[in-house]
């Protein structure tokens, strides 16, 4: 194990130790992350589900915000699911005006996207570098992607139902998101795919 890369969960607020097994369960050593000295120790870090208005206020009470931002521009790989993927976003629709992201993807991605329809569901995503079956995607309250940037690419779509052609992972540089929470469905491919963007960028 001792090539494994080390994983940090930012546990500030949400879903964190759902992560920590998803993580370990891939191949990673994983840990809680909440102060910036926890950060230093890690070759990456997953924002995780919950609530991205609590976990931007508490980004700046913990002061790791800018310690974050630090790590993203040195090229630290970055997975945010759900509101970790709202963290990661440039722009925000939808969302609080003092919710702030960290310096992440350059894409507009709008809050509570799919609840207007329905608060949450599963559907089939089909995700680039996933190789198999389309990955049983849970979504709870959950962002979707508007626009990308021109460097970013879409991973996955929504491939049936009423969302169907919704982009909901997508990736820049060591930068991931996706909408939806595979730390929730025991299927480990998409923790998978970032312990070896992670392994890759060490
Ligand atoms: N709607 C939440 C937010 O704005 C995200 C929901 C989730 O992470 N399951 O942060």
């Amino acid at each position: 194990m001792s090539d494994a890369p080390v994983i940090g969960v930012l546990a500030l607020q949400g879903d964190v130790r759902e992560h920590v097994h998803a993580l370990a369960a891939a191949g990673a050593q994983a840990r809680p992350v909440r102060r910036p000295g926890e950060l230093d120790e890690v070759d990456g870090l997953v924002v995780p589900g919950g609530e991205s208005t609590t976990i931007s206020k508490l980004a700046d009470i913990f002061e790791m915000r800018e310690p974050i931002d630090k790590r993203i521009a040195g090229g630290m790989p970055v997975y945010g699911s759900c509101a970790g993927m709202i963290m990661l976003a440039r722009e925000v629709l939808d969302g609080r005006p003092d919710q702030r992201g960290f310096a992440g993807i350059e894409m507009t991605v709008r809050r509570n996207a799919f609840g207007r329809q329905v608060d949450s569901f599963e559907a089939p995503v089909e995700i680039d570098g996933v190789a198999g079956e389309p990955f049983h995607a849970v979504f709870i309250r959950a962002p979707w992607v508007e626009r990308v940037g021109a460097g970013v690419e879409v991973l996955g779509t929504v491939t049936e139902g009423p969302a169907a052609g919704r982009i909901v992972a997508v990736r820049q540089g060591n930068l991931l998101a996706t909408s939806f929470h595979p730390e929730l469905t025991g299927d480990p491919r998409v923790h998978g795919y970032f312990v070896e963007l992670v392994r890759a960028a060490r």
